[in-house]
């Protein structure tokens, strides 16, 4: 018998929103149908674990196969089915109310109008011209049926014979999809989203390499992996899994192993399980990201967990799978959601639990892995507060001598010599110890220890510890001559006259060389008759300044502003005395020639650059040059 029916949708047609707003993420019927599959195959083995169902489950795998020739491809599983009746219940009778509404809020997301409907089935018209189900329930003496509809809301449904309980799927692709129909495609499909379903999922035959080309063996070629690491019991699992389990997470990128790892598994107040990897991070946050899979029921649902978990935290690697964070929502909604919100925090804190147990159990290996695992914590207390709180305790400095602190312990450190005439305790660091050397030395002859500070986020994050510290600032050794970053009483008032300033700045800067995008301010210090005649330091703010603009692009204005050098003359110098004498009797232009005369002042400039690195190219070249004609 042959029944004709009509689709209860309460809008005209429902298949024409399904083309034209699905269309952008099409490929999802894939999970869609297989995951309709593998439930219908669980709730079998459920009632079968029940009592309620007494027959044979046999082989329960959910296969998948195509039609070249039919330009089909289709979905078998030996679960449940369903009778006529259940048939006109879950997929005609799909509820459309205030579907207009709902589209015009969610146009672009496919997953939350697929979930909202539930749609998962229908998807299947984003692809197909016709779909057929062709289903026998388990239940004792049903007829098969087959329900065939051709993407109007006018379907046929008739009884057919049927050897096995289940449901076949079969899609009939349309033209404009035949990509579907390739063998490639669909694998690569499977592995993205069905990779770890709890029921086998078989595709074709396992190939093996005979007589020079691929063919198929008798085995069956299973895409999945049934009971993956996350679902296991933590206690019986060893390092090697979790390494080989993060390997085949990401087969297509090659990575460093990563440092440590934390196994999430609750049962209250919500459910979630996971794998959380921390991979190395040295540098380039940006393309770090997405690396979380986010699973419900280990079905893959996305790769980007952007408002599931604070923004720091999709820089760790691996999988989480919560059947409690909502799918059917825009991201902005989600971070509203209260689950999502415990979730988050519950996740939040694990991580700093892994963190500080590591720190307080292992040092020396927390101290060995500090670097790569630097940048990302440094992240974590720049953006949650939370955060910070715990990580105030672990986070390491480490100096120019590679010798790594608490925050607790280096304050230790240096409170008593460190600390300026003002009650302030100066932190110095260092960002280059190369080019900064002279420096660096400079603040060691006075006692002083020296911070090194060369990563990505060390100029925000200095900034974030001057607030949260109080009566603390952080000084680069360079921006200024060590007595006066440290400044211990105050000094004593250089004796000149405004002329005399104006005519040596301008003798001195006559001596300079060109630089682009370089500015020079002239200014005299007493640093002691031992300390250099003539240093340049970079002055600490601007320099930050230009460094954070560097990082965002709301303050390229600094970006664009020239580097400023202070030339210090250290006026207790004999040199600097001369030169200053010298002033006394001479007029600005006068001096500038007598200084020109000679080569002294020329080479006191540029060893004050070359020892800061800033001696290059051609200025480079003639200090070279008179240096050996002087010699
Ligand atoms: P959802 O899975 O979100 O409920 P779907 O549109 O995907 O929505 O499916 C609607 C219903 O059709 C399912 O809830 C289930 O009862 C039934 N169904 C779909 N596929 C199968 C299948 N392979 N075997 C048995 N029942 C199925």
């Amino acid at each position: 018998m042959v029944q004709n029916g009509h689709i209860g949708v309460t809008t005209d047609n429902i298949f024409p929103i399904i083309k034209k707003f699905l269309y952008s993420d099409h490929e999802i019927f894939v999970r869609e149908i297989v995951s309709n599959a593998v439930d219908a195959t669980q709730k079998l083995k459920t009632f079968s674990d029940m009592g309620e169902f007494k027959g044979e489950l046999g082989d329960l795998s959910v296969r998948i196969s195509i039609d070249k020739k039919k330009k089909t491809l289709t979905v078998s599983d030996r679960g449940i089915g369903m009778t006529d009746e259940e048939v006109d219940r879950y997929i005609n009778q799909i509820a459309l109310s205030s579907a207009n509404d709902f589209l015009d809020k969610y146009k672009d997301n496919a997953n939350a109008i697929i979930g909202h409907f539930g749609l998962g089935f229908y998807s299947t018209f984003m692809v197909s011209k016709k779909v057929e189900i062709v289903t026998k329930s388990y239940k004792e003496d049903s007829a098969a049926v087959r329900w065939s509809c051709e993407g109007t809301p006018e379907f046929t449904m008739e009884e057919v014979e049927k050897q096995d309980r289940g449901t076949d799927i079969i899609l009939y692709l349309d033209e404009d999809n035949k990509e579907f129909l390739e063998k490639e495609k669909i694998d690569s499909l499977l592995k993205k989203y069905c990779k770890f379903l709890p029921i086998p999922v078989v595709f074709g035959k396992k190939q093996e390499w005979k007589d020079g080309k691929y063919t198929d063996t008798e085995e069956d070629n299973i895409i999945n992996d049934i009971n993956p690491l996350w679902k296991q019991k933590p206690a019986g699992l060893k390092d090697e899994d979790y390494l080989r389990f993060y390997r085949s997470l990401y087969p297509m990128s090659i990575m460093d192993e990563p440092l440590f790892w934390i196994h999430l598994n609750v049962d209250y107040p919500f459910h979630l399980t996971g794998i959380l990897y921390f991979p190395k991070i040295k540098s380039n946050l940006d393309l770090q990201r997405n690396k979380i899979q986010l699973y419900s029921n280990q079905v893959f649902v996305t790769d980007s967990v952007e408002g599931i978990v604070p923004e720091f935290l999709t820089l760790l690697h691996g999988v989480i799978d919560s059947p409690d964070i909502p799918l059917n929502v825009s991201r902005s909604y989600l971070q509203s959601d209260h689950n999502v919100k415990k979730i988050s925090n519950h996740i939040t804190k694990k991580v700093a639990d892994k963190l500080e147990e590591l720190f307080r159990k292992e040092r020396s290996r927390f101290e060995e892995k500090w670097d790569s695992l630097k940048l990302f914590i440094q992240y974590g207390m720049l953006s949650e507060e939370k955060f910070y709180d715990r990580a105030a305790k672990f986070i390491l400095l480490k100096n120019s001598n590679n010798i790594y602190f608490t925050l607790e312990e280096y304050k230790a450190l240096i409170e008593n010599a460190q600390t300026d005439k003002n009650g302030e305790i100066i932190y110095l660091y260092t960002t280059d110890k190369e080019e900064q050397y002279a420096h660096i030395e400079a603040a060691g002859e006075k006692g002083y220890d020296v911070l090194l500070m060369d990563g990505q986020l060390d100029v925000h994050w200095i900034g974030l510890m001057e607030q949260k510290l109080g009566k603390t600032r952080f000084v680069r050794v360079d921006s200024d001559a060590i007595e006066h970053i440290i400044e211990k009483e105050n000094n004593t008032k250089v004796e000149l006259t405004d002329k005399q300033k104006e005519s040596i700045t301008e003798a001195v800067k006559s001596q300079l060389p060109e630089m682009d995008k370089t500015e020079f301010n002239i200014d005299f210090k007493q640093l002691g008759e031992a300390s250099r005649p003539i240093q340049i330091t970079r002055n600490e703010f601007s320099r930050r300044m230009k460094e954070m603009a560097a990082m965002q692009q709301q303050m390229a204005f600094y970006g664009e502003m020239p580097d400023t050098c202070q030339v210090l003359l250290n006026v207790q110098h004999p040199y600097i005395k001369e030169l200053i004498a010298a002033s006394e009797g001479m007029d600005k232009e006068e001096l500038i020639a007598q200084v020109s005369s000679g080569n002294k002042l020329k080479q006191m400039v540029d060893l004050a650059l070359l020892a800061n690195g800033m001696l290059k190219g051609e200025a480079l070249n003639n200090f070279v040059k008179r240096s050996f004609e002087m010699i």
